[in-house]
């Protein structure tokens, strides 16, 4: 595979100054390159100790030489790592070098993306490296680690050998038609369907558990106008993010806050009061409302003691993955105490906005929904990901729905068929030009 590609070269280490700077080399070309920087053959797997020159034969850094043949390699290919001075005029003045010799600059992500295309790591793990690099938390860090092992890819795998299986099953009964009812009516097909169904539900639970550690918790913040939102949003952020004011309806668009709780990210969406409006920009606020609920983890309504039992409506018609949380605001003001229960499928928390009583309790829950403290074994994942398994989840909804009532299996066989290809995206035994460029690109340059 290494002789129809080019040799491609980038500094892989941190721009600025440092101990130790990097430059990575892969391809065909890395032999002949090495063979020229060290003056001799390179021993694989050997720290060199070379002299770096320019063509002229000055001096460019004095570092070592570590020469990988393919295919033992992070590419698969030949690859070679010169380590100089962490000085970004000399790694420059080494990249430079490399490039006479035969290299040219890689693309952000693009040692990963051979890395793949080789099939050093699938497309889940290639992922994984991107995530590792970027991880915000000590529990993210350790969840995109597990996922570069391949924990998730070969649950992933699993599911796919299971489905795999039934649609084989299936097939076999559409080859013989006289005996496709009997067939597919034997109970095994629908005890395996039920089977697949059950492992496919925790491992999107468990997806959506990488993916809050990766990318943090979204939490809608929703409730009546004057409810103490903004407050709230300014009290968790600790700044003046949000205008607070006493005149309803302030509130008219969505307002973000990027909140980081020791390490685990926190997206918080102010939003506008969720009641029916005349005024039309404060309309468009209350879509946008909505919009927002749709796609948060959380959804935290913002009451008072007066109120909480009529709002209670507001969480009414949220789907079923969407976390509740109750906060009854302004205790200061009938002197509760700040506490906590489990009511009515939601959480509840008596707080304070104004004094900040209570908020260390909210506080800790959005950390251990975000997946602080989440056990052995938690893998990252990315939202494309569980956009797939719940892709899948509705191909195997179909497939029960056609066995239980037409018993069709032309049409069971193909939405088993599509469900094998959304699943097999997730690891890349399926993609497309675009996926792998989507996500390649948004590597760094050298990885
Ligand atoms: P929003 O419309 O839901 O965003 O509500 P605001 O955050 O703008 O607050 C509305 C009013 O309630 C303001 O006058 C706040 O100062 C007040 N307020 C918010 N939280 C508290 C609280 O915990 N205690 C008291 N006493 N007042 C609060
Ligand atoms: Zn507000």
């Amino acid at each position: 595979m290494t002789a129809n590609t080019d040799t491609i070269t980038a500094i892989a280490s941190a721009p600025g100054a440092a101990g130790v700077g990097v430059v990575r080399v892969s391809g065909p070309a890395v032999p002949a390159i090495a063979q020229n920087l060290l003056g001799r053959e390179p021993q694989p797997r050997h720290a060199h100790f070379a002299a770096f020159r320019d063509v002229a034969g000055e001096l460019i850094d004095r570092g070592l030489l570590l020469y990988f043949p393919a295919p033992a390699s992070y590419t698969g290919e030949h690859v070679l790592e010169l380590q100089g001075h962490g000085s970004a005029v000399l790694l420059d003045a080494l990249l430079r070098r490399v490039c006479e010799l035969g290299a040219r600059l890689a693309r952000p992500g693009e040692f990963t993306e051979r890395a793949f295309l080789n099939g050093k790591l699938d497309l889940a793990q290639a992922e994984a490296v991107a995530d590792l690099i970027a991880a915000r938390s000590h529990a993210g860090a350790r969840a995109a680690l597990r996922s570069m092992e391949g924990v998730f890819s070969r649950k992933v795998e699993t599911l796919l050998q299971a489905l795999i299986a039934l649609r084989v099953h299936i097939e076999a009964a559409i080859d013989f038609p006289e005996e496709e009812i009997d067939f597919l009516a034997d109970p095994a097909i629908a005890r395996q369907l039920e089977a697949l169904r059950t492992q496919l539900a925790e491992l999107l639970r468990e997806a959506q558990r990488g993916l809050r550690l990766n990318d943090g918790l979204r939490v809608a913040i929703i409730g009546r106008p004057n409810a103490g939102k903004s407050s709230l949003l300014n009290a968790l952020a600790g700044n003046e993010r949000a205008i607070v004011t006493d005149i309803a309806g302030t509130t008219r668009d969505v307002l973000r806050e990027q909140l980081s709780l020791d390490g685990i990210a926190l997206e918080l969406a102010d939003t506008a009061g969720l009641r029916d409006t005349n005024d039309p920009i404060e309309r468009e606020g209350v879509r946008r409302a909505h919009g927002e609920l749709a796609r948060a983890d959380i959804a935290l309504l913002v009451t008072d003691a007066q109120n909480a039992v009529g709002d209670l409506a507001l969480l009414a018609d949220l789907p079923g993955a969407v976390e509740r949380l109750v906060l009854v605001n302004k205790i200061d003001l009938d002197h509760t105490v700040e506490h906590h229960e489990q009511r009515d499928g939601a959480t509840w928390l008596w707080a304070s906005a104004k004094t900040g009583a209570g908020l260390d309790v909210l506080r800790e829950h959005l950390k251990r929904l975000a997946g602080a403290g989440s056990g052995e074994g938690a893998f990252s994942a990315r939202r494309r990901h569980v956009l797939a398994l719940q892709q899948v989840a509705v191909h195997l909804d179909h497939t029960a729905h056609v066995l239980d009532t037409s018993r069709a299996g032309e049409l069971a066989a193909e939405e088993l068929r599509q469900a094998q290809h959304t699943l097999g995206e997730i690891t890349g035994s399926y993609s497309s030009d675009d996926l792998l460029g989507a996500i390649f690109s948004s590597f760094c340059i050298g990885k």
